[in-house]
């Protein structure tokens, strides 16, 4: 299948993670089952409200941007060959964001897996992250953040994000723990701060 369920699609700066500042397309996919009660995207959830979109149609409008991040929704629930194919053919970096809950599919740059409780990444995944990012919403997520380091390649970046709507409650705590275990760094989601998409 190439066509893709898109949800948006829009050139902004990464917030998050290791690429936060840097600027990229965003393309969002419809559909996601993980159910996490923060989820800043419900939107998403159902993929049958969108529109389902040739590939190489979503890859054509990146054209303003040097590098694209695949996101949702969770992204894998289609093979996504054909799009980072066409993206790749149009010289892009492509980074991808996902829960690792389906089969992983597609050529990536970069993968950033952000493992949610309610439904755990697939074993497959885990050692092809590049990054580990796990929202922390309260402190015991902080167990559940070392016990997801564990199964990731030694030479993937680990992240500690506050969820958005305990940041003012979470992050003291964050701070504290990264300074403990320094081999964590904190990921903001600087773009709700600049209140850009
Ligand atoms: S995995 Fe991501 S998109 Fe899906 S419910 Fe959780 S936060 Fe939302």
């Amino acid at each position: 299948m190439s066509k893709l369920p898109l949800v948006e699609d829009f050139y902004t700066l990464q917030g998050e993670g290791f690429h936060a500042g840097q600027a990229v397309w965003f393309i969002r996919l419809g559909g996601c089952d993980a159910g996490c009660a923060w989820c800043d995207a419900k939107f998403t959830w159902d993929a049958g409200r969108f529109h389902l979109v040739e590939a190489e149609e979503i890859a054509a409008r990146t054209s303003a941007a040097r590098a694209v991040v695949v996101t949702g929704g969770e992204p894998l629930r289609y093979p996504l060959g054909p799009l980072t194919d066409e993206l790749h053919a149009r010289g892009k970096e492509v980074y991808l964001e996902t829960a690792g809950t389906y089969p992983l599919s597609g050529s990536f740059d970069w993968i950033c897996l952000s493992p949610k409780r309610r439904r755990p990444p697939l074993d497959e995944i885990w050692a092809r992250a590049d990054e580990l990012k796990v929202i922390v919403a309260e402190l015991d997520d902080l167990a559940w953040a070392e016990q997801c380091a564990a199964r990731v390649a030694t030479d993937c970046l680990l992240y500690l994000q506050p969820e958005w709507g305990r940041m003012n409650d979470i992050t003291p705590a964050i701070v504290e723990y990264i300074k403990a275990n320094p081999r964590w760094r904190i990921s903001l989601q600087i773009h709700k701060f600049m209140d850009i998409p």
